[in-house]
C-alpha cells in the first residue's frame, strides 16, 4: 500500500513513511492510492484480531516465506497472503509479527470487550471511551506509539520523533499517555488556555516527562493547530529538527496512523448490530458522528467505500457548524466567530480531515484540492464545485438541545452520555436505517455539563471540588465514574505554563534544540 498527497498526486510513500511524518512535506495529507474492498461478514468476531486483519491492509506486515500465515487459523486470507512476487515492496512493509504488538495497546483498556455497544430499539450506541484517558482517542493513540516504532525500526531511521500536537483537550490527553516516557520520542503538546476540561487540563499536566512537554496558549484550537502546521513546513525549523537528529511527527488526526485504527470499530460495530439481530446482513446502517477535525467520521466513510453496508452518514456538529453550513452551501467559510461549547472537542472552524474526503469525492484531483486549500488559507473562504452524495447529511445542535438530549437519553433510557455524544443522538434524528451513534466520550469527562444538564440545583449553587462533582454525579444517576479518572484527582497539581502567539514558535525551537535522553 502507497499514500499520495491530497496535494500532489506524484509523490508516493510506504505507510511508515506516511506515520513518521504525519503532514505531507506540501501541507497536504497522506491517503492511501486506493480503498482496499472487504468482505465484512468474513471478518473475524474478536476485536483484536479484526484490528490485526484492518491494520494489516494498510500497513502490511513483512512475511518470510517459511512462516506459516499467523491468521490461518481464523480462515480469513490476510492481505498478505494475496501477495504476489512483485510485493516485494516488501520495503515498506512493518515487521513481521508488529502488528499484533501494536495492538496489544488495548491492553490499558478497562473492559474486556475494549468497545461495548448499548443497543436500544432504533438506535445504538458504540462506546469509545473505555481507554485509559477515556475518550475515544485512545483507540488510535494507545496504538501510534507502538505504529510509530515500528515505522522506525522498519526505515532504519535513528532519529527521536518529535510529535507535536494540537489538541482542544482529548488529543492531548491521549498522547501524552501514549507517548510519555517512550524511549525514542518526544512530545509537545499546546492546548488552548481555558479551553479544556478540569479534568483534561490535569490529565495532561500530570503526564509531564523529560519527553513531555505540556503548554496552554493564548488562543483557541484552531490557533494551536495552525502553529503546529506551520513548525511543520518552516524550513528553519525542518533544519533545527534535522541537525538535532529529530524528525517532526504529529499524533494529531492527519496522521494517517490515527485513521486506519479508528476504521475497525465500524466493521465491529456492524457485525455486533447483525449477530444481535438488530438488523440484517447487507441491510444499510446509518451513522451519526459528532465531528471535530473529521477523523472520526472519514474513518466511516472509508469503511463504506471499503465495502461495509453504511447507509447515511451524519455529520453531527456543536455551535461551530462550518461543516453543517458547507454541506448545505458548498462553500466552506472559517471566517466566523469561534463558540466555547459544552461540547469542546468539536470547537474547531478548520476540520482537517475533510481534504482526504474532499480528494476522494473528487477522485483524486490534487489540482483542484491545492486550489481549495489555497483559497482557504489566504481568504478564510472555498468553495466546492463538485456536490455531495446524497448519503452526507448534517446537523447542528446548540449548547441549550445539547443539554436537553443529555436529560432525554438519561430520563427516556437511563442511560448517561457526554455532550459530544448528545450532539450525535439529536443528529440521529436524520436517520432513515436503524442508526449507529459513536459515544466518543465518558459522561465523566465532562462532568460539570453533564451535572447541570441532569439537575439545575448542582449547575446553580453548591460549590464542590472537582472529586464532590464526580461522586454527585455517581449519585445522582447510580453509575461509576471510571477509575482513570478519579486516580488522576490524587495527581499532584503542575501549574500550567501559558505561552502568547509570540511564544509558540521559540519555544517548539528551544525544545528541537534541547536533548532529552
Ligand atoms: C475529538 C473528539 C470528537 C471529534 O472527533 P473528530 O475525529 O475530530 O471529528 C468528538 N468527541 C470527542 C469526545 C472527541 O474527543
Amino acid at each position: 500500500m502507497k499514500y499520495t498527497s491530497t496535494r500532489d498526486d506524484k509523490r508516493s510513500v510506504s505507510g511508515p513513511e506516511a506515520i513518521i511524518s504525519g503532514l505531507a512535506p506540501d501541507g497536504g495529507l497522506y491517503v492511501p492510492e486506493s480503498l482496499p474492498k472487504v468482505d465484512w461478514s468474513v471478518l473475524p468476531d474478536s476485536y483484536r484480531q479484526l484490528a490485526r486483519y484492518i491494520l494489516g491492509l494498510f500497513f502490511p506486515e513483512f512475511k518470510n516465506d517459511n512462516s506459516s500465515p499467523s491468521v490461518a487459523e481464523d480462515n480469513i486470507s490476510t492481505p498478505n497472503q494475496v501477495a504476489t512476487t512483485e510485493d516485494l515492496e516488501q520495503e515498506g512493509s512493518f515487521p513481521q509479527d508488529s502488528l499484533s504488538r501494536i495492538i496489544s495497546g488495548y491492553d490499558k483498556f478497562a473492559v474486556e470487550e475494549i468497545v461495548p455497544i448499548r443497543v436500544f430499539p432504533e438506535y445504538a450506541f458504540l462506546e469509545l471511551y473505555h481507554g485509559p484517558t477515556s475518550s475515544f482517542k485512545d483507540m488510535a493513540l494507545t496504538l501510534l506509539p507502538g505504529l510509530l516504532r515500528a515505522s522506525y525500526q522498519i526505515t532504519g531511521r535513528q532519529e527521536t520523533a518529535f510529535v507535536m500536537v494540537a489538541t482542544s483537550g482529548d488529543t492531548g490527553s491521549a498522547a501524552l499517555h501514549g507517548f510519555a516516557g517512550q524511549p525514542g520520542t518526544e512530545i509537545l503538546v499546546l492546548y488552548p488556555h481555558a479551553g479544556v476540561s478540569e479534568i483534561q487540563q490535569l490529565q495532561m499536566e500530570s503526564a509531564r516527562a523529560a519527553n513531555a512537554h505540556v503548554y496552554s496558549i493564548a488562543g483557541n484550537f484552531d490557533d494551536a493547530q495552525r502553529a503546529i502546521k506551520e513548525a511543520f513546513v518552516s524550513e528553519w525549523v525542518q533544519r533545527l529538527a534535522r541537525e538535532r537528529g529529530k524528525d517532526l511527527s504529529s499524533a494529531n488526526s492527519i496522521n494517517i496512523g490515527r485513521l486506519a485504527p479508528q476504521i475497525v470499530y465500524y466493521f465491529y460495530a456492524y457485525r455486533r448490530l447483525v449477530s444481535a439481530g438488530r438488523i440484517e446482513a447487507g441491510e444499510l446502517l446509518d451513522i451519526s458522528v459528532p465531528t471535530g477535525n473529521f477523523g472520526d467520521i472519514l474513518a466511516g466513510i472509508y469503511a463504506r467505500e471499503m465495502g461495509l453496508p453504511l447507509g447515511n452518514i451524519i455529520c453531527a456538529s456543536n455551535a461551530n457548524k462550518v461543516l453543517t453550513d458547507f454541506f448545505v452551501t458548498g462553500i466552506y467559510n472559517s471566517k466566523r466567530d469561534f463558540a466555547k461549547t459544552i461540547s469542546p472537542s468539536m470547537d474547531i472552524l478548520v476540520s482537517s480531515n475533510l481534504e482526504r474526503y474532499l480528494h476522494l469525492l473528487s477522485k483524486g484531483d490534487s489540482e483542484l484540492i491545492k486550489n481549495c486549500y489555497q483559497s482557504l488559507a489566504t481568504t478564510g473562504v472555498f468553495t466546492w464545485p463538485l456536490g455531495f452524495p446524497s448519503y452526507m447529511k448534517a446537523m447542528c445542535k446548540t449548547d441549550l438541545e445539547t443539554a436537553v438530549l443529555i436529560r432525554d437519553a438519561f430520563v427516556k433510557h437511563n442511560y448517561l452520555i457526554d455532550p459530544h455524544t448528545a450532539v450525535a443522538y439529536g443528529a440521529a434524528a436524520l436517520a432513515d436505517n436503524y442508526c449507529l451513534i459513536l459515544s466518543t466520550a465518558s459522561p465523566y469527562k465532562f462532568v460539570d455539563s453533564v451535572l447541570s444538564a441532569l439537575s439545575e440545583e448542582v449547575g446553580g449553587g453548591v460549590e464542590l471540588d472537582l472529586a464532590g462533582r464526580l461522586s454527585a454525579l455517581e449519585s445522582l444517576t447510580q453509575t461509576s465514574a471510571p477509575a482513570s479518572i478519579k486516580d488522576r484527582l490524587a495527581g499532584s497539581e503542575v501549574e500550567p505554563v501559558l505561552l502568547t502567539q509570540a511564544d509558540i514558535m521559540p519555544t517548539i525551537e528551544e525544545r528541537l534544540r534541547v536533548s532529552v535522553s
